[in-house]
């Protein structure tokens, strides 16, 4: 029989730096987990590609995904869907790989219910202030966005208690270190017979 593979959730408030740690963890020639890939009703960033950064939905499409039980966990953050598909989830995990998920945490909480015994880790930012720099620096949102993604900044952190890790993203580089790190002593810890 396979070993089924590791679900391994990557969480933190929004401009901690979740996406740029994640794309540096699969930009490694060894990282051996699969990405899944988000739905999300969001309109595309410059750049981003349906498919490879999300799978941008219309808001009726999004909801159809929500009533056929499509996702796994699915949030509304600052006016948009984001959800996770389920049955790739499964469907990786099944086939013995590790499911690499980055999401925010409403969503990391519904995960946590339905797969308790995922690996569940919190990167957090070095300070609030250095958390509103990079939001406000990144340039790609409104003064009113900023304001509302930092009070969500603000209540995200003190959900922290819910991780079995947290990273700090003092450096790209350096989160990357730590949660490759984690992922592999988990596998030693859980692989014992
Ligand atoms: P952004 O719009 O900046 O790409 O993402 C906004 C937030 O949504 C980020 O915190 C990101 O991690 C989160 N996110 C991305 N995909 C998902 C998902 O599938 N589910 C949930 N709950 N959050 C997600």
């Amino acid at each position: 029989m396979v070993e089924k593979g590791l679900l391994i959730v990557l969480s933190g408030p929004s401009g901690v730096g979740k996406g740029t740690v994640r794309k540096a963890i699969f930009d490694r020639p060894d990282t051996a987990f699969e990405y899944s890939i988000s739905m999300t009703t969001r309109n595309p960033r410059e750049g981003e590609i349906h498919g490879v950064d999300y799978f941008f939905k219309s808001r009726d499409e999004f909801e159809a995904l929500i009533e056929q039980g499509k996702l796994l966990e699915y949030a509304e953050f600052v006016g948009n869907y984001y959800g996770t598909p389920v049955d790739y989830v499964r469907e990786t995990l099944d086939s013995g790989k590790d499911v690499f998920l980055e999401i925010e945490v409403q969503g990391a909480r519904q995960v946590r219910e339905k797969f308790p015994e995922g690996l569940f880790i919190f990167l957090a930012p070095p300070s609030l202030t250095e958390l509103e720099n990079r939001i406000t620096t990144r340039g790609t949102e409104t003064e009113e966005l900023i304001r509302q993604r930092m009070k969500a900044a603000k209540e995200e952190i003190e959900l922290m208690d819910l991780y079995d890790y947290v990273v700090e993203n003092d450096r790209v580089e350096n989160a990357c270190e730590r949660i490759n790190a984690i992922v592999i002593a988990e596998h030693c810890r859980r692989e014992r017979v």
